[in-house]
């Protein structure tokens, strides 16, 4: 076990870490469980695409990853315990448009953070990866030995990290957790925090929107095969996955080697059963049309994430859709 987890086992059990793209939506509610778990944090944002508001003062590092000499910088200003890693686009349409953008920004922009923390002896790191890495498939409820297979740049780009990853662990010491989100959706109630994209693509949200304004979601397809023809997804609460981020870097802290991880609830939702939630929620009908299907959009995508239940001792404990949706409706009427 090397110097540094035995001072963080030894000691109050706390560490400095910190945060890349800590003012985005699943990077802000996994620093609130940080802080509420005891840790120290500081943000690393180059709100481009974050939220200010969603950042206590103090505490962010106005700080592009593309910078690389600003980013070596704050991480020989600050000595921290490990890392997790947001600061990312996420738009799978957008990077099928400009995928140059995707590789600069989450390959390169990753790659100058790696080598910050190597230059600075910082060996823990908890990445954010995706589904998108699998594609389409070839079982569902999806397991983390099914190849990779991505089927757009996003998923390209966080697959091409992944790799990395691993080259690092096997030749550098450097240790990682990666975590493969499904759906993050949802809000945490007492942290005044929650989804907010600009454009928002995200389904939960726009169904939302589309009850607030009386303009129509647009269903995107319902000729897929699955029972009701729309497509099926894993719809995890965005505490529950910000809490797998802590038993993640915790795992490193205390020496755990590298490894990778699932995290969904292991049930899927369609999209017609969303808007089915929302209106039971909310009380009121959801204005919406049928489309075409979206480029790219697998037919149903469940989690497996027995292996991080069993590994890390994670659990989903806000699995069920109307609370998920209860709590995102909470934050959306906030404005
Ligand atoms: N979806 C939809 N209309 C929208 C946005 C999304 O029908 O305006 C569908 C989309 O095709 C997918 C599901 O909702 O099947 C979830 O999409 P989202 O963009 O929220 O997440 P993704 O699955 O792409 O990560």
């Amino acid at each position: 076990m090397r110097a540094r987890s035995y001072r963080w086992l030894h000691s109050k059990g706390v560490a400095k870490i910190l945060v890349t793209g800590g003012a985005g939506y699943i990077g802000s509610h996994t620093r609130y469980f940080l802080e509420k778990s005891g840790h120290t944090t500081v943000v690393l944002d180059s709100l481009e695409r974050g939220d200010a508001r969603a950042v206590p003062a103090g505490m962010l590092r106005q700080v592009d990853l593309r910078d690389a000499a600003k980013v070596r910088q704050v991480l020989q200003e600050e000595k921290f315990d490990a890392v997790i890693h947001f600061a990312a686009y996420m738009s799978v349409g957008e990077s099928t448009e400009r995928p140059e953008l995707y590789f600069i920004n989450n390959v390169s922009g990753s790659l100058n953070l790696f080598d910050a923390m190597l230059k600075t002896g910082v060996k823990s790191l908890v990445f954010s990866s995706t589904a998108a890495a699998y594609g389409i498939p070839t079982k569902v409820p999806i397991t983390e030995d099914l190849p990779f297979a991505p089927i757009n740049p996003y998923g390209e780009s966080k697959v091409m990290v992944e790799k990395i990853l691993g080259w690092l662990d096997r030749f550098r010491e450097f240790r990682s957790v990666r975590l493969r989100y499904f759906n993050a959706c949802g809000a945490e109630p007492a942290s005044g925090l929650g989804e907010r994209h600009d454009p928002e693509t995200h389904l939960i949200p726009l169904v939302l929107r589309a009850v607030q304004t009386g303009n129509p979601v647009k269903v995107f397809g319902d000729d897929y095969p699955t029972p009701d023809g729309t497509c099926i997804r894993d719809y995890i609460h965005v505490s529950d996955l910000a809490e797998a981020h802590i038993v993640a870097v915790e795992h490193l802290l205390k020496g755990g080697v590298s490894d990778v991880f699932n995290v969904g609830t292991g049930s899927g939702c369609s999209v017609k059963e969303v808007l089915s939630a929302v209106e039971q929620v909310t009380g009121k009908m959801v204005p919406r049309t049928i489309g075409p299907r979206r480029e790219g959009d697998p037919p149903s995508l469940v989690a497996d994430s027995t292996k991080l239940q069993k590994t890390l001792g994670w659990k989903p404990k806000r699995a069920e859709l109307h609370g998920i949706v209860r709590d995102a409706w909470e934050f959306a009427q906030k404005g």
